[in-house]
């Protein structure tokens, strides 16, 4: 059975009494309906600890608007039985007033030149607002491993610099995009596809996927000439695509090793944000293999 707590010094309590006794904690912080991808990062978390803890929060001051955070999607009941059937130890489920008891006026602001591109130009209070609510979220949950996901890679390496530079004790751990068998990225936002959103999500990883076969000919130069058309051709309204660098999500070509291709943009209403390693397999390598967020 998953413990739920909403009170964070009740939940504090009871992973303390685990990791005094010299219980590892995995932790999964997301924003709730639970689709494969977070059970992926539930799963591996559960295998490499003695116990894990899922955070579900839709953090408002993460949003543009309070309307933005009212619509994203949510799913209380599917989530509840997803806690169970993965066997989810503890489950916190904060209220904004349990989360913010004293306000929101305390900001982190993790000053990379990164952090003002693609997501944080487009979504202004996006990443204040998540290292807002993670470094709160980590210093709630005395876990031993906190487990994020590639697919939000731009988030993802600020988390781990944020961690860094704030010497927070948690092993940070990437989980490689999960994907179904079209290759389309689970996301929540997909409960908002329509027929033809799921054929356009179908087509954005092929074109995403022949992007990464000419990766070792195309010039950065062609790719911003030629492919945006191509987008716009399977209904995709895009608002970046570029090939960047891992750590530094900084323009590059596409023939260097630690290139990643990045895309964002509409189907209809609903909004595909997505990445691929073009010589690699996952973020996770290129780290294996010597790229680093920290020194
Ligand atoms: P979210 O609830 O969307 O904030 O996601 C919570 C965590 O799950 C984040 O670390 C995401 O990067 C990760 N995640 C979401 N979707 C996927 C996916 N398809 N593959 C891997 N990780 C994912």
């Amino acid at each position: 059975m998953t413990e739920i707590y909403s009170d964070p010094n009740v939940l504090r309590e009871a992973l303390m009494e685990c990791f005094c006794s010299g219980e590892t904690i995995g932790f999964v912080p997301t924003l709730g309906a639970l689709h494969e991808g977070h059970r992926t990062l539930l799963r591996t978390a559960k295998s490499e600890n003695d116990r894990v803890v899922c955070s579900i929060f839709v953090n408002p001051t993460q949003f543009d608007t309070d309307e933005d955070a009212e619509q994203y999607p949510r799913d209380p009941e599917q989530d509840n039985q997803v806690l169970e059937d993965d066997e989810v130890d503890f489950a916190f489920r904060p209220t904004y007033e349990t989360m913010y008891p004293s306000g929101d006026s305390t900001h982190v602001e993790v000053d990379l030149p990164m952090t003002n591109r693609y997501e944080g130009e487009i979504r202004p209070r996006f990443f204040d607002g998540v290292a807002r609510v993670v470094s709160k979220l980590l210093n709630l949950v005395p876990a031993t491993r906190a487990y994020f996901g590639e697919k939000d890679l731009q988030q993802y390496i600020m988390i781990r610099r944020m961690v860094a530079d704030l010497q927070f004790p948690h092993e940070i751990r990437p989980v490689p995009v999960v994907r179904d068998e079209n290759g389309i990225a689970f996301s929540s936002r997909n409960l908002k596809f329509d027929d033809n959103d799921w054929k356009v999500a179908a087509q954005i990883y092929d074109l995403m996927n022949e992007i990464k076969q000419r990766a070792g000919e195309l010039t950065r130069k062609q790719l911003k000439h030629h492919y945006p058309d191509r987008f716009d051709e399977v209904g995709y309204d895009l608002q970046y695509l570029e090939s960047v660098s891992f750590p530094e999500y900084a323009p590059t070509e596409l023939d260097n090793d630690n290139a990643v291709l990045i895309v964002a943009g509409y189907t209809g209403d609903v909004r595909i944000k997505d990445n691929l390693p073009l010589h690699a397999e996952s973020v996770r390598e290129l780290e294996q293999r010597g790229f680093s967020v920290t020194k």
